[in-house]
């Protein structure tokens, strides 16, 4: 058999994560690969993704690792705390995760590539017009048309009923960063807002709440939280309403399939997921780096396929467990039920010792 190594091309649709990663892997391999990008530029803006340890894998096999975590700081613990302030849960992650810019990660991984493998400005193909024994690589996001030419406008993402409100600000002093607590979640009704360190000192904030789809305004976010706690309100009282993100959240319904022809979807093309768990950027890390070194060990044929194999059901289990959390942050019924029992939770996880509250 011929391995595409020997003959083929690859175009990638979409620079993001996952088209860069996948791009930089097939072209240390020697594979020919382009990948078109519908922007003008790479972003400038963007805030902070967290990245587990598969993502980090990910980013040792693109060769990048190191020089991601110099523009990353680590976390180790969280916590979880009601709109009052009160602190549920303050415990050590599993795992320590990597907190990244999207233009940092970016950035770092197209330095990799020569140039002249991105094209910005410049859409990508469909599939129909894909020549000879290439493949497409689908990696243009929840917005980008790839998933609905394979499979049909039945099957693009969908809004999921809640508003993202997102920025930097400079840190501030506060009791809770000598506690540990300011790090992590806070969950109300309807809503909840987040905060996470950045490696230049700086503080990453998010804010979401249940909206109907185009029915917010940057202002809002300074009303939906203005009764939260010191915290919440510390953070918006140093936003610059100007670099604010505001966008409204989808989910991509289930594919039975994450190939088709010679076309394969990756990260939020193929599935993508509410915040909640922090794992999009993640998974689309790992979708693109083991379609692509796939594609460099076998045929095309038998990469796609067993690409669809490894990669396709743990993505829609993301999508749904990610969902599941959402449902429970963003609650807006019950919620002294549940902050009841996530403030039993952090006490039995105190008497055990594992929290990292006294
Ligand atoms: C509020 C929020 C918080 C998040 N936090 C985290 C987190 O903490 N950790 C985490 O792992 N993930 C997080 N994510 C998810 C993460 O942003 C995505 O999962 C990730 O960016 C997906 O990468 P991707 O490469 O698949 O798509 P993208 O990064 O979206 O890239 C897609 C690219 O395709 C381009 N494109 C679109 N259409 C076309 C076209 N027709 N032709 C050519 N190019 C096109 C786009 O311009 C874009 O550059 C978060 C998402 C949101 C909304």
């Amino acid at each position: 058999m011929t391995t595409l190594q020997a003959v083929g091309k690859v175009r990638i649709s979409g620079a993001g994560v996952a088209g860069l990663a996948a791009a930089v892997i097939l072209s240390r391999a020697g594979i020919r690969v382009t990948v078109d990008e519908r922007a003008d530029a790479p972003p400038t803006t963007g805030t902070v993704f967290g990245l587990a340890g598969a993502a980090q894998d990910a980013l040792d096999r693109c060769g990048v690792l190191d020089r991601i975590r110099k523009v990353s700081v680590e976390q180790r613990a969280g916590a979880l705390r009601g709109a009052d302030g009160r602190v549920f849960v303050t415990a050590n992650l599993p795992e320590p995760v990597l907190l990244v810019t999207r233009p940092d990660l970016q950035d770092v991984l197209a330095d990799e590539l020569a140039a002249g493998v991105v094209n910005y400005g410049r859409p990508g193909i469909s599939a129909s017009d894909l020549a000879g024994d290439a493949v497409l690589i689908g990696a243009d996001g929840t917005s980008g048309p790839t998933r609905t030419q394979l499979f049909g406008s039945a099957t693009a993402p969908r809004h999921v009923g809640t508003t993202v409100w997102r920025g930097t600000v400079e840190t501030f002093s506060s009791p809770s960063v000598e506690d540990g607590s300011l790090f992590g979640e806070t969950w109300g009704r309807g809503a909840l807002f987040g905060i996470t360190p950045r490696w230049d000192g700086r503080l990453n904030f998010f804010g979401a709440s249940r909206a109907a789809p185009g029915t917010t305004t940057v202002e809002d976010f300074f009303t939906r939280f203005a009764d939260w706690h010191r915290d919440v309100r510390m953070v918006m009282g140093g936003v610059d309403r100007d670099d604010m993100l505001h966008h409204d959240l989808f989910q991509s319904p289930p594919l039975a399939r994450f190939t088709s022809g010679r076309a394969a979807l990756v990260g939020d093309a193929a599935h993508t997921m509410t915040p909640h768990l922090g794992r999009g950027a993640g998974e689309a890390l790992v979708d693109a780096v083991t379609l692509a070194e796939l594609l460099v060990d076998f045929p095309a044929d038998g990469a796609l396929a067993r690409y669809d194999r490894m990669r396709r059901r743990h993505g829609l289990r993301m999508v749904r467990a990610s969902a599941a959390v959402g449902a429970l942050a963003l609650a807006e019924h019950g919620t002294p039920i549940r902050d009841g029992m996530l403030g039993l939770v952090g006490g039995a996880m105190r008497w055990i010792g594992r929290s990292t509250l006294g």
